[in-house]
């Protein structure tokens, strides 16, 4: 990210996560660079995740957004990973019992695919991929994750999603038993989120 490219010192975040908003406009206001979030761009549409790949529904949506506005932007895709599913739910993690399938109905399902399955070999991830579009320049992306295993019943109130069923064994507790600083500490998404924002600051600086 040269300092040309950032017309203006604006940045698309294409994330429906509010939270994440708010962390991505401290750490680039150290560089003097404003974030929009979706909620501040007028008239862009649902971009469909149709991707097999976290890292190509990241591309397309910010590279998507980059060309309608024409602003520098950054996108993100994630979730769970299972090895012994074969990767499932994997890009369907939203959606995985369903179009519009929420998180108990989504933890339910999963908890029926793992049926009789042992501690062992409930290993799983959580992945995240976030990509940056520059106009007229190739996107560059990271990702990065967290290992964990499935529970055979949730614990936990805190996150969201499949949090409630990732088991930490470091920690002995749940991704939804850690409070919100540790788990952004330790985070696939988190821990993606400082590495690009470390990646652009650097070339920025440069
Ligand atoms: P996305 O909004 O397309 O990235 O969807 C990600 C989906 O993956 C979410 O709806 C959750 O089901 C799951 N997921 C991703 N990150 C997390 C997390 O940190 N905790 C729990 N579930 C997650």
């Amino acid at each position: 990210m040269k300092k040309n490219q950032v017309v203006n010192n604006k940045i698309v975040l294409a994330t429906k996560n509010q939270g994440k908003v708010r962390e991505f406009k401290a750490l680039f206001s150290e560089l003097g660079i404003e974030i929009l979030s979706m909620k501040e761009l007028a008239n862009v549409p649902e971009i469909i995740e149709d991707g097999n790949t976290f890292e190509e529904n990241a591309k397309k949506k910010a590279e998507t957004i980059c060309k309608l506005t024409g602003v520098p932007t950054i996108a993100d895709d994630s979730g769970l990973v299972v090895d012994i599913l074969g990767g499932a739910p994997g890009v369907y993690s939203a959606r995985y019992a369903g179009e519009h399938a929420t998180d108990e109905e989504n933890n339910q399902k999963l908890l029926q695919a793992l049926a009789g399955i042992p501690m062992e070999k409930r290993t799983a991830h959580f992945v995240a991929y976030l990509a940056f579009a520059v106009p007229n320049s190739e996107t560059i992306g990271v990702q990065d994750s967290v290992d964990g295993y499935i529970l055979e019943s949730p614990r936990g109130q805190y996150g969201f999603g499949y949090d409630p069923l990732f088991y930490l064994p470091e920690y002995n507790k749940t991704m939804a038993e850690l409070n919100p600083e540790t788990k952004n500490r330790i985070s696939h998404r988190g821990k993606a989120m400082r590495r690009l924002f470390q990646m652009l600051k650097d070339q920025w600086e440069q």
